[in-house]
């Protein structure tokens, strides 16, 4: 059985990972398997440079298959902000209330047909040659008027999800992951893995 270094601390993230990665012939493992201390920059200005600079960087380092994910939210009225600077939006020490409180107040008054958004996920797949692949998983939603609901994290309580009625701080995790762009990219991943390395026409 091949390893897959899932190249991310973020538990909740790890949790839906391996979750969905359960009946891949993998050995899932983390940054906290490996004596590997490395933090990589994300200095790329699209979801996919940052995905794929992580991944390839890891798998590098590692000698490892590593997969890597970068994320955020865009906003249309505010020209795709904060995209992939969502984790930085208005400085890297505010709070995620702080965050998307700003954003409401960005779009006071903003009717609703206005207030589309969609949060971005793509996900790097990367051997130790260098050699990567993407997916990517949206989910379309607006942003609400006020925000709403506990679970979930980030700018879930404002992020609204126009067939269900609700923000996805309102639906519960499993319910979220179905929907979720993460969720879908990470079924997309599932796939990809799944035929990993035809998939990658043998250029491994
Ligand atoms: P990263 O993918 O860990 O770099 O996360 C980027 C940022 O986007 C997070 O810190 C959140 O602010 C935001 N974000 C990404 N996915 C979600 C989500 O599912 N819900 C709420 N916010 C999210």
């Amino acid at each position: 059985m091949r390893d897959l270094l899932l190249a991310t601390t973020n538990q909740h993230k790890l949790e839906e990972y391996r979750a969905i990665f359960s009946d891949l012939p993998f050995r899932l493992l983390s940054l906290h398997d490996i004596p590997l201390k490395m933090d990589v920059e994300e200095t790329g200005t699209t979801f996919t440079e940052n995905a794929e600079l992580k991944a390839i960087a890891y798998a590098k380092a590692s000698g490892l298959l590593s997969l890597a994910d970068d994320s955020g939210l865009e906003i249309d009225a505010l020209g795709g902000a904060p995209g992939v600077y969502s984790a930085r939006f208005a400085g890297s020490e505010a709070s995620y209330e702080t965050r998307f409180r700003l954003i409401l107040e960005q779009l006071k008054g903003l009717p609703a047909e206005k207030r589309t958004a969609r949060f971005r996920c793509v996900i790097a797949i990367a051997e130790p040659s260098g050699y990567c692949q993407t997916v990517e998983g949206i989910l379309e939603g607006r942003i609400a008027d006020a925000p709403h609901g506990e679970q979930g994290f980030g700018y879930d309580p404002i992020f609204l999800v126009p067939e269900l009625g609700k923000t996805t701080a309102e639906l519960a995790p499993e319910q979220k992951n179905r929907i979720s762009h993460r969720g879908r990219a990470a079924q997309l991943a599932a796939a990809l893995l799944r035929n990993w390395p035809i998939s990658s026409a043998g250029k491994v």
